[in-house]
């Protein structure tokens, strides 16, 4: 099987091109007319409702039902985990030029009724039309780099010759595993993590964000029409704390794939690392965590770009991206300077619902970090000088103003806690090298970015600012899969690079085959 080389989906411009504007438009009406429906939990390919329901809800208005959702229960939870056991049996066995298609088909749907699926992030998660935009084409490249991955690992690998013997390797899946995603990319990461997982082989129990069913669902009515085959992926929403914890603690679960909090993420490695009876493996845990990253803008730099990269770094999806800056690191002959536009720049934003197109930041994601993060801007204000935004935003939804806090300690609560919304703590530094003392004094790792015209200091920061994802002269979100393998160092997770050519690796295992040829 050959396939053309991978390249990127791309980006749509709506402001620029009025055709993809109005399809998009429509998509948006499209998907207005289908909010507030039922959906079911599905196990072994059989649809099932719980009495117990739970709803998701439109966080740009509050009183919005996007969807209606079966809670899933510890029985409910075994019972996927035993199905996907079952299923393992065959699908591990399903020869790789099956497997494959099963991708490429997912992308091409996904292609296909692109502005649809975004539509739902836009309602679901609030998400704006460029960012949903983004999170499906990011979906749609995962589903085409690992299809090729899959290819490459299923060919002949390198081995070293030995006469007499006649030798190969091969990639295994690893067996039933369990797939737990953030709401911040509903769609991406989620299918990320479940396409790795069933490309290699594996068979997957996912359990959505309770943020973000609605879309999980829309992916997995996809995989059910690219032809996969019953119970290669079960469908189980539910509580993290009830159903996470019974699926992660199960002796047939052989992974777990996670993206999401620090907290939760250190919860399901330490759960994983017991053993159960029953279980014959030590348990793998891929787990991708928070981020406190930092921006440093160095004196030697193009001011105007610098703030517009901390801008849209910070405030774009209100900053509910693990890969957000919220940090910024000024040297301190243009601080104030930086202060002053970066002002002017955050008091232009518009804040306002997903669907609407010209509002350039939605609401935060729910009622609980609408008001942890106005907690943090209380925090932020003892602490440091408000420069911009520092309140709540009137309306029907979950709305923050974009903030600037200035004149923080490195050590200040809300330059070393993750907040995961729109709020930036901006700190001086006196000289490059502590910039990048004040960047790495974090317990995470994830992305950083230098805006310096210096190659010097380009150098140095290259060798010492300790982030998985290291970006000069640009903003530190926007990872490109296979351009920008994305995973972080320290407490942003277990190490893993999403989008590169290690990724399938963590969802196989080698087995390494030896015959005598002389015998
Ligand atoms: P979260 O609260 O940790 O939840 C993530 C997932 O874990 C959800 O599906 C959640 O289900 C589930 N969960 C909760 N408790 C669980 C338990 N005890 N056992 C098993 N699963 C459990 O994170 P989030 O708010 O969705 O996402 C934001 C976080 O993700 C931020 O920290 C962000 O930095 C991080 N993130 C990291 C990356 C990366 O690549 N490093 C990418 C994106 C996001 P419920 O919804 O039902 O609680």
């Amino acid at each position: 099987m050959q396939l053309a080389d991978f390249t990127n989906e791309p980006l749509s411009n709506f402001k620029g091109n009025l055709e993809l504007f109005r399809l998009m438009q429509e998509a948006v009406a499209q998907v207005g007319t289908e909010l507030g429906r039922e959906y079911d939990l599905v196990i072994g390919g059989e649809r099932l409702q719980t009495r117990d329901k739970f709803l998701s809800i439109n966080p740009s208005q509050k009183d919005q039902v996007v969807g209606v959702f079966s809670k899933g229960n510890a029985e409910l939870a075994n019972r996927a985990i035993q199905t996907a056991e079952q299923v393992f049996k065959s699908w591990s066995r399903t020869p790789v030029e099956q497997r494959v298609p099963l991708l490429l088909k997912t992308a091409e749907i996904l292609r296909r009724r692109k502005y649809y699926y975004a539509a739902w992030m836009v309602y679901e998660v609030g998400k704006t039309w460029p960012e949903a935009d983004a999170d499906i084409a990011e979906a749609i490249d995962f589903a085409e780099f690992y299809a090729r991955e899959m290819l490459r690992l299923a060919g002949p690998q390198p081995l070293t010759p030995i006469p007499g013997e006649r030798n190969y390797l091969e990639y295994l899946p690893l067996g039933v595993g369990v797939v737990i995603p953030p709401w911040n990319f509903p769609l991406a990461i989620l299918a990320g993590m479940t396409l790795a997982s069933i490309v290699a082989g594996n068979t997957v129990v996912l359990k959505p964000s309770s943020d973000s069913p609605a879309i999980a669902y829309k992916l997995f009515e996809v995989l059910e029409e690219a032809g996969m085959p019953p119970g290669v992926v079960n469908f189980l929403p539910g509580p993290g704390s009830e159903v996470g914890d019974v699926l992660v603690g199960h002796p047939r679960t052989r992974y777990i794939a996670f993206t999401g909090s620090k907290e939760v993420g250190l919860r399901i490695n330490e759960l994983a690392a017991k053993t159960v009876p029953g279980q014959i493996w030590v348990k793998r845990v891929i787990a991708e965590m928070g981020g406190k990253n930092a921006i440093i803008v160095d004196s030697e730099t193009d001011l105007d770009r610098a703030v517009e990269g901390v801008l849209v770094s910070a405030f774009g999806y209100q900053g509910q991206k693990c890969s957000a800056c919220s940090r910024a690191i000024v040297l301190e002959p243009i601080y104030e300077a930086f202060l002053e536009k970066l002002k002017q720049r955050v008091e232009q934003i518009k804040v306002g619902p997903a669907t609407e197109p010209e509002s350039y930041m939605g609401p935060v994601i729910n009622a609980r970090s609408h008001q942890s993060i106005l907690e943090y801007i209380k925090i932020g204000r003892q602490e440091g000088r408000l420069v911009a935004g520092g309140d709540a935003v009137p309306g029907p939804g979950f709305y923050i103003q974009p903030t600037v806090i200035a004149d923080l300690p490195p050590q200040a609560r809300i330059a070393q806690e993750e907040i995961f919304g729109p709020v930036l703590a901006v700190i001086k530094a006196r000289s490059f090298e502590e910039a990048l003392e004040i960047g790495n004094h974090t317990e995470y790792g994830l992305t950083g970015s230098v805006y310096t015209q210096n190659r010097q200091k380009i150098g140095r920061a290259a060798e010492d600012f300790f982030v998985g994802n290291l970006y000069f002269n640009r903003k530190c979100t926007g990872a490109l899969v296979g351009g920008h393998p994305f995973g972080g160092f320290n407490m942003s997770g277990t190490d893993s690079k999403a989008g590169g050519r290690d990724y399938l690796l963590l969802f196989t295992q080698a087995k390494a085959v030896s015959e005598r040829i002389d015998f």
